[in-house]
């Protein structure tokens, strides 16, 4: 398909870059992707521009107007558009998050007509801050064999049980959660999507520390919370399908071209500067052996977000393009964050970074967070099983626990 502008896009890259010029002075300081990893709760400034991106069109464009959104029809090529004119001018695009990114879309698809109206613009515009309750300690990527339970009393459930890895838990206000609330249906059956407040009698939440230094991660536990029926999104028992739609808008959300692009961009900066024996970085050549392999896969991750894009033009289904695009963008992105940490040489090390070198000079913490990438919304190995047994056609892994 022909993926350049004509002329209606041609003006709306006009609209979108004008929009840029013009207000770019109230964007947050930061580039696109250190801006992913800003502390939460957002300060004051980013939630101003999340909302003055969502009020323009820029940020969840085709939410229906009645849930807070801009009501934009769904046009793949715009938001390409969109993309790539933040990109370029390196400033920051609308905000990733659990409940920006992953609970919205379910909430469209699965939601009651009551949940869209509650949550939806309040979670856009950052009012309402998400977590994801889905891994236990024994339930990791074998997530169907979850065990918090869920029991029946009048109107409401009573959740007992625990989940692990929970993500922000610490500073969210609510959680969507599976449960078990039918304890003898299948094990794929008997699961439940719930949404409810983390400030719920009942709930405990013990911080973890991860490879980055920073407590992002949370232990959760669940005593006789007492949570309404209402709560469930999808309908009771039906929590699978629903728990799988937000995986696949997980994926979506952990990596993108753009994303590798910009890193490679600032890859490109640093191989200018002058090595510890006084000779150009670009004349090392082991390291500009790794950038070049890079640079290709780089390519490779854009050519195949077009070709998503262009199948998704001419109304083909994305199939397992987007978890392609997690295997590979996270492997790949923990790769670049490698080689720059070389270039750097022992300033590489250093973990708070220096304010003058691309990126802020946070590799070494990059190196450490998109790792954690690679193992969140599902590891590499199992994206590779899916991909493979779904995708290629090659035989299924055994699987045991159903005979
Ligand atoms: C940065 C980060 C953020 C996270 N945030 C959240 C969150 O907010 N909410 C949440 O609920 N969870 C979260 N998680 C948890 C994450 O979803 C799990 O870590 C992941 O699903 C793997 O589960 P596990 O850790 O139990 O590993 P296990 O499932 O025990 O796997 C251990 C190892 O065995 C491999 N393995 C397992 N089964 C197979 C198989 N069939 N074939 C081949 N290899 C296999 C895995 O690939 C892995 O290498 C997060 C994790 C990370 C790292």
């Amino acid at each position: 398909m022909d993926l350049t502008d004509h002329a209606e896009h041609r003006q709306f890259r006009e609209e979108v870059r004008t929009f840029i010029s013009e207000h770019r002075h109230l964007a947050p300081e930061d580039t696109a992707h250190s801006y992913r990893l800003m502390p939460r709760p957002y300060s004051e400034e980013v939630q101003n521009w999340q909302q003055l991106l969502v009020e323009k069109g820029y940020a969840n464009r085709t939410v229906p107007s009645e849930y807070g959104g801009f009501g934009a029809e769904p046009d793949i090529l715009k938001s390409k558009v969109i993309a790539d004119e933040f990109f370029k001018a390196n400033v920051p695009q609308g905000l990733y998050s659990q409940g920006i990114s992953m609970l919205v879309p379910t909430l469209l698809e699965h939601g009651t007509e009551e949940q869209k109206k509650e949550w939806i613009s309040r979670t856009i515009r950052t009012e309402v801050f998400w977590c994801q309750g889905y891994s236990e300690p024994n339930s990791g990527s074998d997530l169907a064999s979850l065990q918090t339970s869920a029991t029946e009393d009048g109107d409401d459930f009573i959740i007992n049980g625990s989940k692990i890895w929970t993500s922000s838990a610490h500073v969210a206000q609510m959680i969507f959660c599976l449960v078990r609330t039918e304890p003898e249906a299948g094990k794929y059956d008997g699961i439940s999507y719930l949404i409810f407040p983390m400030d719920t009698p009942g709930i405990e939440i013990r911080p973890l520390q991860t490879m980055t230094g920073h407590p992002s991660f949370n232990e959760v536990f669940f005593t006789d919370v007492r949570v309404p029926k209402s709560a469930v999104v999808g309908g009771r028992g039906k929590g699978w399908k629903v728990a799988n739609s937000t995986l696949s808008h997980e994926r979506g959300m952990l990596s993108n071209a753009n994303l590798s692009h910009e890193r490679l961009q600032k890859i490109e900066k640093l191989l200018k500067r002058e090595g510890s024996d006084g000779r150009p970085i670009g004349e090392n050549a082991p390291l500009m052996d790794r950038y070049i392999r890079l640079q290709a896969r780089v390519q490779g991750m854009r050519f195949h977000e077009m070709r998503l894009i262009s199948d998704a033009a001419a109304g083909k289904p994305r199939g397992l393009g987007d978890m392609v695009c997690k295997l590979i963008g996270c492997e790949l992105n923990h790769q670049l964050d490698g080689l720059a940490i070389d270039i750097l040489e022992e300033a590489g090390v250093l973990y708070d970074g220096i304010p003058s070198i691309e990126l802020d000079g946070i590799w070494q913490q990059l190196h450490m967070y998109d790792l954690g990438l690679i193992i969140g919304g599902g590891t590499a190995q199992i994206q590779k099983n899916i991909i493979a047994e779904r995708g290629l056609d090659m035989p299924r892994e055994p699987r045991p626990a159903q005979g």
